[in-house]
């Protein structure tokens, strides 16, 4: 009998989370729960924790406390709240770490995980894009082990295994391209947050979708992708493929081009992280190649999704620039999704807030948490002064 592995899951009621939920309850003969996490949704949370026989649940914002209490009243799960509770779980002794909280919120929790050693299945890649290379500095000194859980890393990752030292010609990081993908600019100006969040191949959270929308989905997981893989940014080359089956491909020194496929489900990878470097069975719908007839690709327009631009500068000019380039890109989809600026107007924002405030070499993790609070401030500052 192989002994079973802990698994801690962060942000357990996202759209991730419950993608993750639903591997774990599967495969039970291999995992125990230890922590689940959540920001506000108290019935999602204790749900999770009992099906999933969590030791502990804990809950992000403190006035939850006493719901979350209520909600699992002679369960026998440890419970908590508040940001340092959320700190203490990733810090309690599991395996692996499912980081699937949506933002640069997510980052205190990952490093305290990261910061004992364990196996970190990130799907969280706000972290990776504002914190950058002190991540991945504090993952080598901890011995923590990195396993991307976003489908395009998770496809690289999978195609690159056991190849660490294979000189890699290209990353080819395939996109969706959205809804808006045959929009034109002018059209794009209308869009409402409802058609924003209608994305044509995934099921997703709001956050990722309105990334999705204006493709500053691709511009994070290019950055995400330079400090995972060993390449320099422009050998990563973003192609616009709308089925979304191709998940991203690999291009070898002889000419090769190596990819993973599967169908648009997110079990596929966070099974992945759960599982490597063995595989683990997955429901997920199987390709009929038949039927899928054909698959097509096409160059991005950076022109009608400026954010593609904004992140590849962000990556160049590096420093303090991604962390500004994500912190503006939260408040202004917030603000997006709650009505207060237009579609092109995330965008118009981010740029306006990178260009105001420039780019500093980054020394500290301290220096990620003050650079993030304060490009938030001036976000909202720029919003206000805006309208
Ligand atoms: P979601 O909005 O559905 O879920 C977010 C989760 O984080 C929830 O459990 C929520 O309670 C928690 N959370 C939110 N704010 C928090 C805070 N301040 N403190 C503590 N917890 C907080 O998001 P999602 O779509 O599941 O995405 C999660 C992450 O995974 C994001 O970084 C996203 O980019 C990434 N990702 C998602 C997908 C996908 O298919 N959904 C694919 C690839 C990567
Ligand atoms: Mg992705």
């Amino acid at each position: 009998m192989t002994l079973k592995k802990s698994v801690s899951v962060f942000g357990v009621t996202g759209s991730i989370g419950a993608s993750t939920v639903d591997v774990l309850k599967s495969h039970t003969d291999k995992y125990v729960v230890e922590a689940v996490t959540a920001h506000r949704n108290v019935d999602a949370l204790a749900k999770a924790a009992i099906e999933l026989g969590a030791k502990c649940a804990v809950i992000g914002d403190s006035s939850c406390f006493a719901d979350l209490r209520d909600a699992l009243a002679g369960r026998g799960i440890e419970i908590a709240a508040g940001e340092d509770a959320l700190i203490e779980a990733a810090e309690r002794s599991s395996d692996i770490v499912i980081a699937a909280i949506v933002g640069a919120a997510g980052l205190k929790p990952t490093l305290a995980a990261i910061r004992r050693g364990a196996r970190i299945g990130l799907a969280n890649k706000e972290t990776l894009v504002c914190a950058g290379a002190l991540m991945t500095a504090e993952i080598s000194r901890h011995g923590a082990t990195l396993i991307p859980v976003d489908s395009e890393h998770s496809a690289i990752f999978q195609v690159l295994e056991d190849r660490e030292e294979t000189r890699i010609d290209r990353i080819l990081l395939t996109a969706s391209g959205g809804p808006f993908r045959e929009w034109s600019l002018k059209d794009m100006q209308s869009v409402t947050r409802v058609q924003a969040l209608a994305h044509p191949n995934w099921e997703m959270g709001a956050k990722i979708s309105i990334d999705s929308a204006t493709m500053m989905n691709k511009g994070l997981e290019l950055i995400e992708a330079w400090h995972l893989f060993p390449v320099a940014e422009e050998q990563i080359e973003i192609v616009v493929h709308p089925q979304s089956v191709v998940h991203s491909m690999v291009e070898y020194p002889d000419g090769s081009v190596l990819a993973q496929l599967g169908s648009p489900d997110m079990r596929t990878p966070i099974a992945y992280a759960l599982s490597w470097p063995d595989r683990i069975k997955v429901d997920a719908p199987r390709l009929d190649f038949a039927t899928i007839g054909r698959l097509n690709f096409e160059a991005p327009d950076t022109n009608r999704f400026p954010a593609l631009r904004l992140a590849r500068q962000a990556l160049q000019e590096g420093g303090t620039l991604p962390t500004v380039l994500n912190a503006a890109n939260e408040v202004a989809v917030e603000a997006f999704l709650n009505d207060r600026i237009g579609f092109l107007d995330i965008a118009g924002t981010v740029e306006k807030v990178m260009t105001r405030l420039g780019s500093e070499p980054l020394t500290s993790l301290e220096q990620v948490f003050e650079t993030d609070a304060m490009v938030r401030r001036e976000t909202s500052a720029c919003l206000v002064s805006a309208s």
